[in-house]
């Protein structure tokens, strides 16, 4: 047996980050940036107003208090979206709006509210009065503040948040360069297997792992381009991964890989020179990778074993890593953090143990509880959703004891 690390750097050896394309903004949410974006207008892309009130000359409101105000005659009317540059002259206000160009010759903005004018849709006055003075640049959002005309202001490999496509659409991007989405095929292997919803015959289990398999990888940011089922034989297996590697980057097979008689993931991989090994972990232990080949392309394959929570597991230790280094994030290793554990529960001794656990604050400490009195049980779908995290107990523990401290990974 190997240990979950060993096996990690195994499956995820030579991945590398998809090729970059160009992709729409609105479809590049959670992806990597592949290129650097470069300022193509700057921003803001024109001098224009903090406030809805009056542009004026600053020098104009000299002397200007709540006693002595300064009254001064409308030049003109400047919402946002208009385009007038008529040139603001002295002795003279212009009324302006939030995001409306500050006329030429304007240095400063004074809030309606600090007007005799009434706030909101008013018509437009012959005359406005003002009882204070006003700073030059008052109010004024200067063209290229923020960013100008050149400025790179994302690097390669930062991930596109909202944040970042809102600033590329305002820099003047329709489109951006990103790391492509990693393109994932589903196999559930399994004679027992039949589609969710349908009539059990004797001996058949619903297919919940292709579900789980695709909905996490889509979690994860990746496409799901193919979610099929293969019989257990090996003719059958190597139609469906030629189905399934059309249009796959990975594909990603649930069963077949342990110690049975029909284990045909193995049987068939092992012809093709995959790497099946046992891990030192509980649930999970049975794992396969390797590679097959379409269209002069090699895909890469990871197998999962068949019972769903550890799929669930694999998934995340195994899975989760081969994705986010083809999709440029690097490897992105879990980060553990210390907790308590709420309850007593058993583990197995020369295994770690990655079992699915509620966390909650009690009395101010991040208490876990197992989401099943037994616990880390590999068959235990149907509650391992109530799971916030997972909970590795080292291999030489076979028994936790409420109270002991735990490493517990949020998920
Ligand atoms: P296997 O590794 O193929 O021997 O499967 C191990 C266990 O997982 C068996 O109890 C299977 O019935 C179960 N299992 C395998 N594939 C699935 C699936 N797609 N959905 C739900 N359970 C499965
Ligand atoms: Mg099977």
């Amino acid at each position: 047996m190997i240990s979950v690390e060993e096996y990690l750097d195994q499956v995820t050896a030579g991945v590398e980050p998809l090729p970059t394309v160009e992709l729409p903004l609105e479809e590049a949410a959670g992806c990597v940036l592949g290129e650097p974006l470069v300022a193509k207008l700057a921003v803001p892309p024109f001098t224009n107003s903090a406030m809805d009130g009056f542009a004026v000359h600053a020098a104009d409101l000299k002397g200007a208090g709540p006693d002595s105000p300064i009254k001064l005659p409308i030049f003109e009317d400047v919402a946002a979206g208009d385009s007038s540059d008529n040139e603001l002259k002295p002795g003279y206000a212009t009324r302006i709006m939030t995001g409306a160009p500050v006329p030429p010759g304007a240095d400063a903005v004074v809030k309606v509210e600090d007007t005799n004018i009434k706030p909101g849709p008013v018509d437009l006055p012959d005359e406005v009065q003002f009882f204070r003075e006003t700073p030059v640049g008052k109010n004024i959002r200067k063209a290229g503040e923020n960013v100008q005309v050149g400025d790179e202001i994302a690097e390669a490999g930062l991930v596109v948040t909202p944040q970042l496509m809102s600033a590329a659409a305002s820099i003047g991007y329709a489109t951006i360069p990103v790391v492509r989405r990693p393109r994932v095929a589903v196999i559930a292997t399994g004679a027992e297997l039949v589609d969710p919803g349908h009539a059990l015959e004797p001996g058949k289990i619903p297919d919940s792992n292709s579900i789980l398999i695709s909905a996490l990888a889509r979690s994860f940011g990746a496409e799901v381009t193919y979610r099929g089922r293969a019989e257990d034989s090996p003719e059958n297996l190597a139609k469906v991964y030629r189905e399934a590697a059309e249009n796959a980057d990975l594909i990603v097979t649930s069963g077949g890989v342990s110690a049975g008689a029909f284990d045909v993931v193995k049987e068939l991989g092992t012809k093709a020179g995959f790497n099946f090994a046992k891990v030192r972990m509980q649930p999970g232990k049975p794992q396969g990778n390797g590679a097959i080949d379409f269209d002069g392309r090699s895909v890469k394959v990871v197998s999962l074993p068949g019972n769903p929570v550890s799929v669930y597991v694999s998934f995340i230790l195994f899975v989760r890593p081969v994705l986010s280094l083809l999709a440029g994030f690097g490897r992105m290793d879990l980060q553990g953090v210390p907790a308590i554990a709420g309850a007593d529960w058993k583990s197995s001794k020369g295994r770690r143990q990655y079992a699915p656990m509620v966390a909650k604050y009690d009395e101010g400490e991040l208490t876990v509880y197992p989401t099943h009195e037994q616990s880390s049980g590999s068959h235990l779908i149907a509650t391992l959703h109530r799971a916030t995290g997972l909970v590795a107990v080292p291999e030489d523990v076979d028994e936790v004891a409420k109270g002991d401290r735990v490493e517990y990974f949020p998920l």
